[in-house]
Order: C-alpha cells, then sequence, then structure tokens
C-alpha cells in the first residue's frame, strides 16, 4: 500500500472479505487515529502469519490510478530515494481539491413568448434556441447586456437551473490548420510521429537553433498521431509557467480546440476537473509544468519536454526530481515517444544523443528568412560605461539607432530589482538577509529590501543596522529595475518595460506583456531570463546582454553551461521573423571560450571542450552524483549527524564521498546546511550504495535530510 507518509516501507492491510481490489485501486486506510488515502501497490494471499494487521477501511469510489501511473510513481520514488507514497499522493493531487461548483444555466421555457418582444430579448431567444448555456455566454453571443438575460428570467421565459461542472474538452482537430514544415522539419515530425504511433519506448532529441520552429514540428507530429490514433494522449512541458499562455493559444490555433492546462497556477477545482478528464481519457493534450507527469493518463503516447536543458525542471523542495529525467522514465515505463527539445540542448541529453540512446533530430535553420542574429562582444575593457551607468557608449548607440529605426530592442540582465547589495558607505556593512545567507536586493518598484531566496522582505532603513549612521546606505551594482531608469534618461521618447518575475508574477501578467511585445507597444524591454526563454517576439532585432559575465563567476562546475545556455536563449530572441537580428554582449573578459563560442555560433566546439573537462573529473554525464544536505537550527546536532554519516560510508569501488562541507547556502531560514556529495562512476548503483548507507544511521528529529540525486547544481 502506498500511503503518503515520509518514510520508505510500504504497509500492510488486511483486504475485508467481499472488497475486490487490483492495484492502482484508491482506499481509505486506519492510520492511528485518522484515516489516509492509500494507493494498492500489490494485493497477495498470506497464510499463517500472526502479525496483526489493521483492516482497509473503505474502497475509495474515486478511480483507480492506471497501472503505468503506479509503475511510474515507484520507479521514480526509487530512484530519487524520496518516498514512495508520497511520490503516488502527487498522483492525486487534483483529486484532493474540491470539485466546481455547479454551473447556472439557463433554458427556455416550453415555449412562452415575452411579454414585450424588443430587438435584444429576440437576439437572445435566438442565440439560445432550445440550448442551455450560462447568462453570461448567452449574452456575449447575442451581444447583448446580462440584463437583457435576467429581464427575460425574471419574465418566466427563461429558467435558471443548475448542472455539474463537467470540464469539455473538445477533441484536438488533426486536420484543423496544419503547418507547411519545411524539409528537415517535415523529416523530423515524420520520425517521432512514427515512432508514436508504432508505439514503444522511442526517445528522441530535437535539436535546432532558436526560432528553427521546433514547437512547430512538435506539434506536426502530434498532429500525425493524433490523426492515426484520436485516443492517444500528448503532454508537452514548459520549463516556465509563464510560457503556457502563449503555447496554449498556439495549440489552440492549430487544433481547434484547447489544451488542458496544469500547473500551480490553474485553479485547485479546475485542477480536479482536469485530473478527472485525464483520467477519463477525455483530454488529448496537457500542456503543464513538470507536475503534470503524475497525472493518471490511461494512453500516454507523447511526452514532449521543451526547453529540455532548463534547470527549472529540477525540483529542489519538497520532493526533489529532475522532471526531464523523470519524463524519459515515465516515457520507457509507458512506452511512450519522448521529445527532448532545446537550441542548446544539456551536456547529459547530448552525451545520450551521441551514444546513440536518443534518436537525434537537427533542424539547422531559422523558418523562412529568418537568420540567427550576428553576436558581437563590446570589450568594457576598451569602452567602460560611464560611472554608476551600465551601458556601453556602443549599446547606447544600437539602441539608439533601432529606436530610430521603430524596432523593438531587449537588453537582458539576470537579476531582478533595483540593485543587488546595498552598503553602507561610512562602515563598509553589507545588508544581509537576517536568517539566511545571501544579501538584501534593493527593489525600488516596491520600495523594499528583498531576500530572493526566502521572499523576506523589509522597507529600507534610514539608518545603516551596522553603525547606526544615517543616509549612508548606497546601492550597488544594476538590477533590471536600474538599467530600465538609465534607458529612461537616455532615451525619454521610448517606451519601456520591464520582464521579470517581480512585473510578470503570473500567466496572465504574461500574456499582457507578450501581447504589448508583440503589439509593438514596447520599445525597449529590459528582462531577466523570465522573458529570455522561448518567447517569440517578432518585431524584435537587438538584444543586449548587459552582463555576460555574471552567470560565469561562482565555483559552480554547470556554470558554464548554464551561462551558454542562457545566452544563446537570450540573444535567440532577436530576429525571429521578416527583419535580421543582432546581439551584442557586454564584457570584461572577451576571451573566455563561452563568450567566444557564442560570438562564433561555434557549439559544438565549445560542448566538445566542456564534456573534455567533465570527463577529465568523471563528472555527469562521465559519472553520476547525489548530494547529500543535512540542515538543522541546532548547530550541534547538525554537526554530529554530518560526522556520524560520513563515519557510516560503506565501501564501495569507483564512488567517493566529499565533505561533509558547509552547503554553496550555508544559511537559509535560520537552518545551517552542511553538504556531502557522492560522485559515482556511471555503471555503479548509486541508489543501492545510497540505500545502504543511510540504513545505517539514524538522523534525529532536530535534522533534516535531502537526498538531490542527480543535482543540477554542482
Ligand atoms: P522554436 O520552437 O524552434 O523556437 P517556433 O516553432 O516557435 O521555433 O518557430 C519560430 C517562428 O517561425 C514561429 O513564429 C513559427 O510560427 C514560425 N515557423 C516555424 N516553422 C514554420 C513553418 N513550417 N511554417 C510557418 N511558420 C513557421
Amino acid at each position: 500500500m502506498l500511503v503518503p507518509l515520509p518514510v520508505q516501507e510500504a504497509f500492510d492491510y488486511a483486504v475485508p472479505d467481499g472488497m475486490d481490489l487490483s492495484r492502482g485501486d484508491q482506499v481509505d486506510v486506519p492510520l492511528g487515529p485518522r484515516f489516509l488515502r492509500g494507493i494498492v501497490s500489490d494485493v497477495f494471499e498470506t497464510t499463517g502469519s500472526n502479525r496483526k494487521l489493521k483492516s482497509i477501511e473503505r474502497k475509495a469510489s474515486d478511480p483507480s490510478l492506471p497501472l503505468g501511473t503506479v509503475d511510474f510513481v515507484e520507479w521514480a520514488a526509487r530512484w530519487t530515494l524520496n518516498p514512495p507514497g508520497e511520490m503516488a499522493s502527487r498522483a492525486l493531487r487534483g483529486l484532493r481539491a474540491p470539485r466546481p461548483k455547479p454551473e447556472r444555466r439557463v433554458r427556455r421555457i416550453g415555449m412562452r413568448q415575452p411579454q414585450r418582444a424588443t430587438t435584444a430579448r429576440t437576439a437572445v431567444l435566438e442565440a439560445l434556441q432550445d440550448r442551455s448555456m450560462t447568462a453570461a455566454d448567452l449574452a456575449r453571443a447575442a451581444t447583448v447586456s446580462t440584463g437583457v438575460v435576467k429581464g427575460l428570467v425574471d419574465e418566466g421565459v427563461l429558467e435558471v437551473f443548475e448542472v455539474e461542472a463537467v470540464a469539455a474538452f473538445d477533441r484536438p482537430r488533426p486536420d484543423h490548420a496544419p503547418a507547411v514544415l519545411n524539409p528537415d522539419q517535415a523529416a523530423s515530425a515524420k520520425a517521432m510521429a512514427g515512432a508514436a504511433i508504432t508505439g514503444g519506448f522511442a526517445p528522441f532529441l530535437l535539436d535546432g537553433i532558436t526560432g528553427s520552429g521546433k514547437t512547430e514540428t512538435y506539434l506536426e507530429a502530434a498532429a500525425e498521431l493524433l490523426a492515426a490514433k484520436p485516443d492517444a494522449q500528448v503532454l508537452i512541458l514548459l520549463p516556465e509557467i509563464a510560457l503556457t499562455q502563449a503555447l496554449i493559444e498556439r495549440i489552440t490555433r492549430r487544433f481547434g480546440s484547447a489544451p488542458a492546462e496544469w500547473h500551480s497556477g490553474v485553479t485547485p477545482p479546475r485542477r480536479r476537473q482536469v485530473w478527472e478528464a485525464v483520467r477519463a481519457g477525455r483530454c488529448n493534450i496537457v500542456v503543464g509544468a513538470r507536475s503534470a507527469l503524475f497525472l493518471p493518463y490511461p494512453d500516454l503516447a507523447m511526452i514532449v519536454v521543451d526547453e529540455e536543458h532548463d534547470g527549472s525542471y529540477k525540483q529542489e523542495e519538497g520532493l526533489v526530481y529532475h522532471g526531464r529525467d523523470l519524463a524519459v522514465a515515465r516515457g520507457r515505463i509507458e512506452g511512450a515517444t519522448v521529445v527532448l527539445a532545446s537550441a542548446t540542448p544539456s551536456l547529459e541529453t547530448l552525451w545520450n544523443a551521441q551514444q546513440g540512446r536518443y534518436r537525434w533530430l537537427k533542424l539547422r535553420t531559422r523558418h523562412g528568412v529568418a537568420v540567427l542574429p550576428d553576436i558581437a562582444l563590446v570589450d568594457l575593457r576598451q569602452n567602460p560605461p560611464d560611472p554608476q551607468t551600465w551601458l556601453s557608449q556602443t549599446l547606447r548607440e544600437e539602441i539608439g539607432a533601432n529606436l530610430a529605426k521603430g524596432e523593438q530592442s531587449l537588453l537582458f540582465l539576470n537579476r531582478r530589482g533595483y540593485a543587488p547589495v546595498v552598503l553602507c558607505r561610512a562602515c563598509g556593512h553589507r545588508l544581509t538577509s537576517p536568517d539566511t545567507d545571501s544579501w538584501l536586493v534593493e527593489h525600488r518598484y516596491s520600495g523594499r529590501l528583498v531576500c530572493h531566496l526566502t521572499g523576506f522582505s523589509m522597507p529600507k532603513p534610514k539608518a545603516c543596522p551596522a553603525c547606526g549612521t544615517e543616509d549612508t546606505l548606497v546601492s550597488v551594482g544594476p538590477g533590471v529595475e536600474r538599467v530600465e531608469e538609465e534607458v529612461r534618461q537616455l532615451f525619454p521618447e521610448a517606451r519601456t518595460a520591464v520582464f521579470s518575475s517581480d512585473t510578470v508574477p503570473d500567466a496572465e501578467a504574461a500574456r499582457a506583456m507578450i501581447t504589448a511585445m508583440a503589439e509593438g507597444e514596447i520599445d525597449i524591454l529590459v528582462a531577466t531570463q523570465a522573458a529570455a526563454k522561448g518567447h517569440n517576439f517578432p518585431r524584435l532585432t537587438l538584444v543586449g546582454v548587459v552582463d555576460a559575465d555574471l552567470g560565469l563567476r561562482g565555483g559552480d562546475l554547470r556554470a558554464a553551461e548554464r551561462t551558454y545556455q542562457l545566452l544563446a536563449q537570450a540573444t535567440g530572441r532577436a530576429g525571429r521573423a521578416d527583419k535580421p537580428g543582432r546581439a551584442f554582449l557586454q564584457t570584461w573578459t572577451p576571451e573566455h571560450p563561452v563568450l567566444e563560442a557564442l560570438a562564433a555560433n561555434e557549439r559544438e566546439a565549445f560542448v566538445a571542450a566542456e564534456m573534455a573537462e567533465r570527463e577529465l573529473g568523471s563528472l555527469p554525464p562521465y559519472g553520476r552524483l547525489t548530494a547529500l544536505i543535512l540542515s538543522s537550527e541546532n548547530a550541534q546536532a547538525l554537526e554530529k549527524t554530518a560526522r556520524e554519516l560520513a563515519a557510516a560510508i560503506p565501501n564501495a569501488e569507483r564512488l567517493e564521498v566529499y565533505g561533509p562541507a558547509d552547503a554553496p547556502l550555508a544559511l537559509v531560514r535560520g537552518r545551517r546546511r552542511k553538504r556531502l556529495l557522492v560522485r559515482a562512476d556511471r555503471d555503479v548503483n548509486m541508489q543501492a550504495f545510497l540505500r545502504a548507507w543511510l540504513g545505517r544511521i539514524k538522523i534525529p528529529a532536530s535534522v533534516r535530510l535531502t537526498v538531490d540525486v542527480d543535482p543540477y547544481s554542482f
């Protein structure tokens, strides 16, 4: 039995006489004084056991989980070392929400006529005919105000009644608005669709430069699949909620019906509807965040992981897992086609493609006349910005020229807020978060100092909290808000906006911003990575990267890979339609291999060099890593547990454990953190090692252990 508790063990319960159960069924089981929802994992006969088992209370009326879903959560729990019951309860998430309120609709009572037949009233009755609709839909259909509908209800011509709100997902129509693919796109779509129609696990890397039509191509593959198998289900994962709206609109245009949407921004009642529709096979296309992997698909035939390299697929809080890796696992379990799409694939995925484990599909050109932007490095040593400004003369001139031509520019800086550091001119004190190892970031729009790790915020104090001197706090360095300020001073006539998770907190705001860009209402957009990914801004022709060195500092071994990906994505926003694009990277280190590779558009050379380094260190993809993070408010207990853990390391070959050392974030929300890092050769059974090791010691209640298999940062 899979029960949502933080333990690795399975639970056994007795099956009451006459209860017919099988794997995947939902049941309520007693645990202490309460009842928990469990998933039946296994049903077996025992003979002569003297163990006194508690009985299952009842079989739930909710639908069972499909076997593939149960196999998947069990496999995922074994791989990630997350508790199996908690993994399983992820698959039930949509069910915990209340059902949506019944829908109130109106219908005609007999053939009664209104006492006064105005044009508006006639329009309503014509729009309604003998159907039923909500008052709002009806008013819209008849282009009248809802007051007209209400008037007819009051008069007894229409009546209001309630129906259970069931989400109706119209079937996607594969022939609704097909795209004409170019030869590379067509060959790729055919390969993916063919594999999905045949069935069986088939992983693909869809490797295409930004704007080459990867989305166009996988949508056509999905269409071909759905034409051949109308009941098949397709899941499309995106790394950011902000990207969902644009894709949903695109799918709606392509298929003539909207897909289901699944992410944390979807209301609970709606999630329940989607869960039930997916389970019942009433919904063929789901667009979602990584958690959509846990939905109970009875007929999953294709999974697309768009922007597969994106670090946001890694969930690091609560259940730790990598959405991309679990997508591949789910595909294997379901016998589905998995499409990993990216212009800058992760080294892990490239390695799998090189080894022939994934079929490698390449899109080498942009669609139509569009070409990749020319990328130039701006050497800040030759061309330094004025003090307290961040844009070099070169970039200023380019933006000015672009503005004069009426074209759009994007300035990319991966830093939210106004200034990343606030320090005291008198004593040098830097303002830090009170309980966390991070600086407070100044936000001018909200007028607060914010900790980006925990969300803690406070107003900017008048006096330095360390020395007490007044008016000595200064803002150091730029964030997007500060760059926008500079742009506004330079180009007062330009229409500017900031795109970051502060100004674009949800899908709705993202849609508004994207529409404003598409309609040319913004001349200069200053943006963090929230806008650098995936978006299609057809009129954007210039991208300026304010600080190309930003991601290259710091000790993370994935820094080069990540910076390459992020800057290729950001610069790739330029020139996606008929006008060519240009990009400028401001840097103090133009000789850095990552920046040289970007400027020369030499991804392969960069990848080869980076792979060679990884191979030398036997790091992923050549080796495997797991991070063990211990955290506690009690520093002594933490030290002691870390020492005990280090002392209990089992003997193992071709595997090393480093640490314990302070974790990269050594203090978060008042909890100190220590890290042990396990490195193993690829063929070592990491999970077996971890299980043996962790089975040897007991972690005290005051210490939390987080196991991060295949960590994103290392
Ligand atoms: P990617 O996902 O690789 O970034 P998209 O699929 O978003 O690329 O395509 C980039 C732009 O080119 C989009 O505006 C898209 O509609 C257009 N496009 C790509 N391929 C085609 C095609 N075969 N026919 C028409 N438009 C296309």
